[in-house]
């Protein structure tokens, strides 16, 4: 196999950012990472700052169908909309949907997606279209095949456009999750329970037990609007989180989507249990969902990932920053997620909760993803005034690498005003995927049509 090598201007490396470093790689995976080296002949340059691949840990690829529609009501009003949406898909419409939303993904820097997928089949027509389509738009992706059988806690039975989530039973999803086969390189099963109102409590341990015989990671949704706490104490006496917890549904390979509406049990819990939480704040917003207690989390233990779930827009960059923001505005303090950890929880963390821990660092040895932003646009061009002396940051609650070097500006830089815009090359597994902004296997996305 042949060595690739890259020159970037400047990359983010564990040890904070640095200049002038020659990245090689052979196949799928990085061979040296060379800070302050010369360019070869060979290398690709790549002017801007360069970051390992971001994940977006929590995607419905199908709810691309509503961005931009205006709405009135609320979530549940919104839930209808989307159900309805679900019931007019084919699996060829999928596939293309699916593409588009994928490729739109490589194009802002996204080289693994978490595709939580309940649109289920016997047949997995469905998610086999899904994986074609990551892979016909150069990522990776994690299948979390979803587990829905009820329409709430008390186990009320699914009727109407739901009925196309279900398998019926916890066993037959367990047979048909089984049955998938081996998967193409690029692609990894995980399990997911749809929440607590979708499985009841004895499945979500049949899940869990899958999830964990399979060493597969596990994702649910958790909390997101308080009348979800409200049917699960009505009918368990207990939390969602607390529901999970003794469904053996948290650990270190679990992901709780969205953690919204938490007691300081339920962030306890989460935190010790080492449980990533998975944060959508543009879908949040969009949906009227509310602001959780993502600093709290945090501090209590759990690593936070990223997620564009329904694609009101698809940004990792803006998705972190909006992760920071919201905590301003909930909170009134601003910097309480330092620029570090804001990257770490578009990256590693994120790959990390999708099964793929060798992925989001530039390190040797990991998955060879390259995203490089451009430090010459309207929105990431310095002032050309001198910079104001440095002080020194505000303690934050969530743990950061020791004093920043200078180079790390230009960290702060993108995490603060970068967008997906932004985003020049995208390498994915070796390959270049982006390149100026435009993707190399689907040239012609914007005429992509679907539904
Ligand atoms: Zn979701």
């Amino acid at each position: 196999v042949s060595i690739r090598r890259w020159h970037a201007e400047l990359a983010w490396l564990p040890t904070g950012v640095a200049r002038d470093v020659l990245i090689e790689a052979s196949g799928d995976r990085f061979t040296a990472v060379t800070p302050e080296a010369a360019p070869t002949p060979d290398a690709i340059r790549l002017p801007g700052l360069t970051l390992p691949g971001l994940a977006n840990a929590h995607s419905h690829a199908f709810h691309r169908g509503l961005r931009g529609v205006a709405g009135g009501g609320d979530f549940w009003s919104w839930r209808t909309q989307m159900y309805a949406l679900a019931s007019r898909l084919t699996p060829d419409s999928y596939y293309e949907l699916a593409r588009a939303v994928f490729a739109e993904m490589a194009l802002a820097g996204i080289t693994c997606v978490g595709e939580f997928h309940y649109l289920n089949d016997a047949s997995h027509e469905f998610g086999h279209r899904l994986l074609d389509a990551a892979q016909d738009a150069g990522i990776r992706i994690t299948l979390l095949d979803t587990c829905y059988l009820t329409a709430d806690p008390s186990g009320a039975p699914l009727s109407g456009p739901q009925l196309r989530f279900t398998d019926g039973s916890v066993d037959a999803w367990v047979a048909r999750v089984s049955s998938y086969g081996q998967l193409p390189s690029h692609a990894r099963l995980g399990a997911a329970i749809h929440s607590v109102r979708a499985v009841p409590f004895d499945a979500m341990r049949v899940v869990a037990d899958w999830a964990s015989d399979a060493a597969a990671p596990l994702h649910a949704h958790l909390s997101e609007q308080p009348a979800e706490n409200e049917a699960s104490l009505a009918f368990y006496g207990r939390t969602p989180t607390e529901v999970f917890a003794d469904a053996g549904a948290l650990g270190p390979r679990s992901t709780m989507v969205h953690a919204t509406h938490l007691t300081p049990m339920d962030i306890e819990l989460l935190g010790a249990s080492g449980t990533t939480c998975c944060i959508c704040p543009s879908t949040e917003a969009d949906l009227g969902d509310g602001i959780g207690p993502a600093v709290a989390l945090s501090s209590a233990g759990s690593a936070l990932s990223l997620g564009s779930d329904s694609h009101a827009m698809i940004d990792i960059l803006t998705e972190a920053r909006l992760l920071e923001w919201f905590q301003r505005l909930a909170t009134g303090r601003r910097g309480v997620f330092s620029p570090y950890a804001l990257t770490v929880a578009a990256t590693s963390a994120g790959h990390a909760s999708l099964g793929w821990p060798n992925a989001g660092r530039l390190t040797p040895s990991s998955h060879a993803d390259l995203v490089t932003i451009s430090l010459t646009t309207p929105r990431t061009t310095p002032p050309p005034i001198p910079s104001a002396p440095r002080t020194p940051p505000v303690p934050s609650p969530v743990p950061s690498p020791p004093a920043s070097a200078p180079l790390d500006e230009a960290l702060a830089r993108v995490v603060l005003a970068a967008t997906a815009a932004d985003i020049r090359h995208v390498v994915i597994d070796g390959r270049d995927v982006v390149r100026d902004g435009r993707h190399l296997l689907i040239p012609d996305l914007p005429g992509v049509r679907f539904l």
